[in-house]
């Protein structure tokens, strides 16, 4: 029987509580619900026009155009991938703002009301988003509800004793190139008459997407064989690491940042991190960095120079804001880290 202590709150992995805790606001940093809630539609105008993602499309700050249909997307992923083959065809809101932690995000009543409007609503599903599942269980529905990342078959991984499928289905870009057909299949569904514009803007991002799926792979190939091994804060990288070839040697947390880390699991992740010998660990832009830095110390190894983007986009103008920038990002990080070129 393992008797471990849990790591103490201050250490608390989920930024949101850690933000809270070090009593920054989420406006600084994440542009969150907290922030959605209480901005208010001048608040919503001025974020929409400064950071969020969505806001690529010019429908979705103000200027909302009555006749063309609601699209709800959860994450920014989602979002960015929706606002790329819809355009400026419909009214899409994102729920999630870039840097929220989808896993821990608590919906606020504005969403509801979103969700409740919605024509079609697209979320990731296998259960990445429980706050919004739970909140889509529970009020009325005007549209189609699609889990747009359960198109990928799923990897999966053991929480608490029980099997479940893993949510990061996005680091395999094989399977955001599955996702960006239903995407563009659900969007002709409600706008029909711009079947065309969906097919031609959803053909545009798969030949990019294809691109990008041979450049990691190359790209991954420069590690050093005995250096392919990567360890995180929270089970996120498990599709891209199969896809790409790098085995996951370990993490802090399972596959939801709901999770604590014990004790003896920091302690076991340092002495395998000093067995394998690999030079660099990772920190991810959606969580608490200070205990992952404790560990790179305690294994006396580096911690990379930058975050890796696991559950989420950056703010616009940053050198993550889209889909394929953020794996780029992320593949530059890794193969720099772990020895390659
Ligand atoms: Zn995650």
């Amino acid at each position: 029987m393992e008797n471990e202590t849990k790591m103490k709150n201050s250490e608390n992995i989920t930024k949101h509580n850690w933000e809270r805790k070090m009593g920054r606001n989420r406006h600084l940093i994440g542009i969150g619900s907290w922030g959605w809630g209480k901005a208010g539609k001048f608040g919503f105008f001025l974020i929409c026009s400064t950071l969020m993602i969505g806001c690529q499309s010019p429908n979705l700050s103000g200027d909302r155009k009555p006749d063309q249909p609601k699209v709800v997307v959860t994450n920014t992923i989602i979002g960015d991938l929706t606002a790329k083959v819809a355009a400026d065809k419909v009214n899409l809101v994102s729920l999630l703002k870039p840097g929220d932690d989808p896993h821990v995000y608590e919906p606020t009543p504005q969403d509801s009301r979103a969700l409740e409007s919605a024509q079609l609503v697209l979320y990731n599903g296998y259960n990445l988003e429980p706050g919004i599942i739970r909140m889509m269980e529970s009020t009325n529905r005007q549209g189609k509800r699609v889990a747009v990342g359960e198109v990928a078959k799923p990897l999966t991984l053991s929480k608490n004793g029980e099997t479940v499928p893993d949510p990061h289905v996005w680091g395999d870009v094989k399977n955001v190139i599955l996702m960006v057909g239903k995407i563009r299949d659900e969007l002709t569904g409600i706008s029909p008459e711009n079947k065309a514009f969906f097919s031609q803007n959803g053909e545009q991002l798969i030949a990019e997407l294809k691109k990008l799926d041979h450049a990691i792979a190359q790209k991954i190939q420069t590690i050093p064989p005995q250096n392919r091994r990567l360890v995180t804060t929270h089970d996120a990288f498990q599709y891209y690491g199969k896809a790409y070839g790098i085995e996951i040697l370990g993490t802090l947390i399972g596959i939801s940042t709901e999770e604590q880390p014990s004790a003896q699991t920091v302690k076991n992740l340092v002495t395998t991190i000093q067995k394998s010998q690999i030079p660099t660990i990772f920190a991810e832009t959606t969580l608490n960095p200070n205990l992952i830095k404790t560990v790179a110390q305690e294994a006396n190894v580096k911690l990379a120079r930058t975050q890796l983007y696991s559950d989420s986009i950056d703010v616009r103008g940053s050198r993550g804001d889209s889909y394929i920038k953020m794996m780029q990002e992320n593949t530059k990080t890794i193969v720099e880290g772990l020895g390659g070129r």
